[in-house]
């Protein structure tokens, strides 16, 4: 089965759209109750499947979160995230990106360096 052509479908796009047009992090769940407007029979694992498919087509990222559900980011680039302890609220981080960490960790324990995650907790200024 050629998965590639996943987003294609009217579901995948209407997925991908959803996402792009959300100006926080939203779960899969958050993007089913949008899709599901347009598309009443949709299901929350194919809301899934298709989300899976564009995070390893890099189109989008996975945002793993401490003791709460994984939120999904239309930017796929590395970039930070504070995250509110308090309300969940997931926010950019204009910072530039650690690629010293990289190098020296490739550099001192010969590790090949693809990526790395940096999510900063704490409480966001509402909820202070
Ligand atoms: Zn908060
Ligand atoms: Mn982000």
């Amino acid at each position: 089965m050629d998965y590639s052509n996943i987003r294609k479908t009217p579901q995948g796009i209407a997925i991908l759209n959803s996402l792009k047009s959300s100006h926080n992090h939203p779960t899969a769940n958050d993007i089913y109750q949008d899709v599901i407007n347009k598309f009443p029979k949709i299901s929350l694992a194919t809301v899934y499947k298709n989300l899976n498919k564009l995070t390893k087509q890099k189109m989008i990222q996975e945002i793993y979160i401490r003791n709460e559900p994984n939120r999904f980011d239309k930017n796929p680039f590395t970039h930070y995230h504070m995250i509110c302890s308090s309300c969940g609220d997931v926010k950019d981080l204009s910072y530039p990106v650690l690629y010293e960490i990289e190098s020296f960790v490739s550099d001192l324990y010969n590790f090949l360096v693809s990526d790395h995650v940096f999510n900063l907790y704490g409480i966001c200024e509402k909820c202070q």
